[in-house]
């Protein structure tokens, strides 16, 4: 109950994020979205490798066998090298600007699709993070939800760089939004299959973080998004320490 709850919270940032890039009037300014990728990045990464991948070792049914779950994270992030990359011709985080690399219909709707998949596994993670402890649910829910405001902005702005209408534009948005629900409800459905899961979407979110988010931050060239980064391993660091002092 409580995933559905939160895994909603972070769908709705996708279409927070699709309103925010439509809205006829500036609304904030955008720089506050490359330091939200950059905190989710580094927040990203710590939860990967200090929570989610040890926790995907010590599961039941990889105890002693610890390549096995390793195979799925590498699995998780090849499969959105595929669909966000390799299948899709252009697609990066944040605001899409290249209307000239979005003349073809294909190149558009494979791009929200390499999203959809990946944002699916986001919902999966929170659930499959829930099935195993609060605690991990929770860290996993900040974990995703720090990214879910700039991927709602990056979807939307895919269709208006493409000449489509705001409407369109939020309505991908939404989209994004459901594909994070239906990955939710599934595992949520599915809790035998966390031992799968939970591996198979933290390689995904190591992809996001680490071949999505820190691509788009390095584009930049500014040091201050960069330094970051390493405020979102900090607050990772912080989160874990106040859920421990809070649920022992
Ligand atoms: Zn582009
Ligand atoms: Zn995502």
């Amino acid at each position: 109950m409580e995933a559905i709850l939160f895994g909603g919270v972070a769908a709705l940032a996708n279409i927070v994020g699709g309103f925010w890039v439509t809205w006829p009037r500036p609304i904030l300014r955008r720089s506050i979205l490359s330091y939200l990728l950059a905190l989710g990045a580094g927040f990203l990464l710590a939860a990967v490798f200090l929570k989610v991948i040890p926790t995907s070792l010590d599961l039941d049914l990889w105890r002693g066998r610890s390549t096995a779950p390793l195979i799925l994270v590498l699995a998780g992030y090849l499969l959105i090298q595929l669909f966000e990359h390799t299948v899709a011709s252009h697609f990066h985080f944040g605001e899409e600007t290249h209307a000239e690399a979005l003349v073809k219909r294909h190149v558009v709707w494979t791009a929200i699709g390499g999203v959809a998949l990946h944002a699916f596994f986001d919902g999966v993670a929170i659930a499959a993070g829930f099935h195993v402890e609060h605690r991990l649910g929770l860290l996993i829910f900040v974990a995703i939800f720090l990214h879910k405001l700039p991927e709602g902005f990056t979807v939307a702005s895919i269709l208006l760089a493409s000449g489509r209408s705001p409407r369109a534009a939020r309505w991908a948005s939404v989209g994004v939004a459901a594909a994070t629900l239906l990955g939710l409800a599934l595992m949520s459905a599915a809790r035998g299959t966390v031992p799968y899961a939970l591996p198979l979407s933290a390689g995904v979110t190591l992809y996001v973080a680490a071949s999505d988010l820190i691509p788009e931050i390095n584009r930049e060239n500014r040091s201050a998004f960069s330094l970051v980064v390493f405020l979102g391993v900090a607050l990772y660091y912080m989160t874990e320490k106040a859920l421990e002092a809070i649920w022992r």
